[in-house]
């Protein structure tokens, strides 16, 4: 598979994960066209509203080092879970805004695999051109 090495990093920062309330970790790994990666992992709080997703650090991260929209080819989002898990309704709106249509989304939890697109996690969705 093309992306194994992002969803092995993906893993590995989700080693990094400050999870002590849900137990659940969550690992994420943005990669450019360029071919830089950013990192990301769930970090929690005691006020659980603060809690930021693994897959939003990354591509803050990203972000915050000046990539965007057209210059991310793809992220990988990982976790513990029993089951394969897509990301919560927060983090598929912050995607959808800061990835492209196109981008690969690729989802893991170590048995199975899932390779998705904005559209398929968030169809109909509210954008900037509904604002503007
Ligand atoms: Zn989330």
């Amino acid at each position: 598979m093309k992306y194994q090495f992002l969803v092995d990093e993906a893993f590995k920062a989700m080693e990094n994960a400050y999870a002590p309330y849900s137990n659940y970790h969550v690992g994420a790994c943005v990669l450019t066209k360029d071919g830089t990666k950013f990192i990301g992992a769930n970090i929690e709080n005691a006020s659980f509203g603060a809690t930021n997703c693994g897959e939003r650090s990354a591509i803050f991260a990203a972000y915050s080092h000046g990539y965007r929209q057209g210059d991310i080819e793809a992220i990988a989002i990982v976790t513990d879970g029993k089951i394969l898990a897509g990301p919560c309704g927060i983090c598929r709106q912050v995607l959808s805004e800061l990835l492209n249509d196109e981008t690969r989304i690729l989802l893991s939890n170590g048995q199975e695999f899932a390779d998705k697109t904005i559209d398929d996690l968030l169809p109909m969705r509210f954008t900037k051109e509904d604002v503007l």
